[in-house]
């Protein structure tokens, strides 16, 4: 029997019989006769000098797994050597053809776990891993060179190297680059001094070890401090204020002034009818409240005009007019959090010179909390750094198994 159809990675084999059990399907294929080169010799031939019938793992069809058993021809050349025919879909001593390797290694990257990858194309966990890790070794290079402006951000994974790590990336293409074991100045320094010559930029949080990491490493470094991050202080010193005042309302206006507090923080233009009405209400309770408020509405319109602001000494001079500002209002909690603008004043207004935020590398900070939650096989740092810097690479790449 002949069938005359193709089926998905079998193009131009003959496939022979298809036997349905329980399951599982088993495709009969083999290959046609064709003239051979002697790999020994170089001579041309076709003279079959036996079949042996292989086993071959394949994707899975219409939901069931399915196995190849495949009539391997070996020729035989006039110099007496024996060969095995070519086959497009399989290689040299492998156990399972190219599809199903090529989709164990996209399976083991975009799944969520290695258990799941493995259950769906019907293979062991371990055989994944392999996979996984060979894919990482040939796709994660050593030894490049980072970006000229790169972005760093720590975030929290729980793995075998420790509770926090270090992701760089490119700050212009937001490609994730690499994925440090630890945040710790000492790592951070040893990696930039190793692969940093052409880095010219770095992007961060306020964070008083990676500066000083970065200004170890580099000769000159332009660091610019993120500007949701910097500007999140001042809601810090809003809400700061908040609790304070809070605790001296009755208790049906402390329960509803918490409820409430977004109004204190959302852009004023868009305040509701209602949104403004709490604001006013909480306002005229407590005036140092008031005064924090109007403190932060004078840091918003700093930072909307500076956006637009092309001469820099302009926009230096309008955070200093907010700093006097705030030595004027006297309150402790925005005080204390505008000394630590001070301390970064150049890597705020850096900010407004060039044009990079590493507010982008938060979406891959969710994608690694989504892996902590599925942390089968991830708790090891090797395995959860491939699995970030692969899964990017191979976002563009749809599944199509199963
Ligand atoms: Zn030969």
């Amino acid at each position: 029997m002949n069938f005359n159809m193709e089926l998905p990675g079998l193009k131009g084999v003959n496939i022979e019989d298809i036997i349905e059990q329980e399951n599982r399907i088993l495709v009969y294929v083999s290959m046609p006769l064709k003239e051979h080169s002697c790999p020994t010799c170089g001579e041309k031939t076709s003279k079959v000098h036996d079949y042996r019938t292989r086993k071959i793992g394949h994707l899975s069809f219409w939901g069931r797994l399915t196995k190849l058993m495949y009539r391997c021809r070996r020729y035989r050349c006039t110099c007496g050597k024996r060969f095995a025919e070519k086959a497009p879909f399989v290689e040299r001593y492998q156990r399972f053809s190219k599809e199903v390797n090529q989709a164990m290694i996209i399976q083991s990257v975009q799944s969520k776990t290695f258990k799941d990858a493995a259950m769906t194309l019907g293979t062991s966990i371990s055989t994944i891993i392999r996979r996984f890790i060979k894919q990482a070794k040939a796709a994660l290079p050593e030894g490049f060179r980072l970006p000229k402006a790169i972005a760093i951000d720590e975030y929290k994974a729980d793995t075998d190297a420790g509770k926090y790590q270090l992701i760089i990336a490119n700050a212009e293409t937001h490609e994730p680059i690499d994925i440090l074991p630890n945040r710790r100045l000492q790592t951070i320094k040893t990696y930039l001094q190793k692969y940093g010559q052409d880095v010219e930029i770095v992007v961060m949080d306020m964070n008083g070890s990676f500066k000083a990491a970065v200004h170890q490493a580099l000769a000159k470094p332009i660091i610019v401090a993120d500007r949701f991050h910097y500007c999140r202080y001042i809601h810090w010193a809003l809400d700061d204020v908040r609790r304070k005042v809070q605790k001296e309302m009755h208790a049906y206006d402390r329960k509803k002034c918490k409820r409430m507090r977004f109004v204190l923080h959302k852009n004023s233009a868009k305040l509701s009818d209602d949104e403004r009405w709490y604001l006013n209400r909480y306002l005229s309770l407590s005036p140092e409240l008031k005064k924090a408020y109007e403190l932060k509405e004078a840091y918003k319109q700093w930072f909307t005009q500076a956006k637009e602001e092309n001469n820099i000494q302009k926009i230096k001079e309008g955070l200093e007019a907010f700093y006097r500002k705030v030595e004027e209002a006297s309150i402790p909690s925005f005080k204390k959090r505008i000394q630590t603008l001070k301390n970064w004043q150049i890597e705020i207004l850096n900010s407004f010179v060039f044009d990079y935020s590493n507010g982008f590398l938060e979406g891959i900070n969710n994608k690694t909390k989504v892996l902590k939650r599925n942390a089968y096989g991830f708790h090891k740092y090797e395995h959860f750094k491939a699995k970030i810097l692969l899964g990017h690479m191979y976002k563009k790449i749809g599944l199509h198994v199963g």
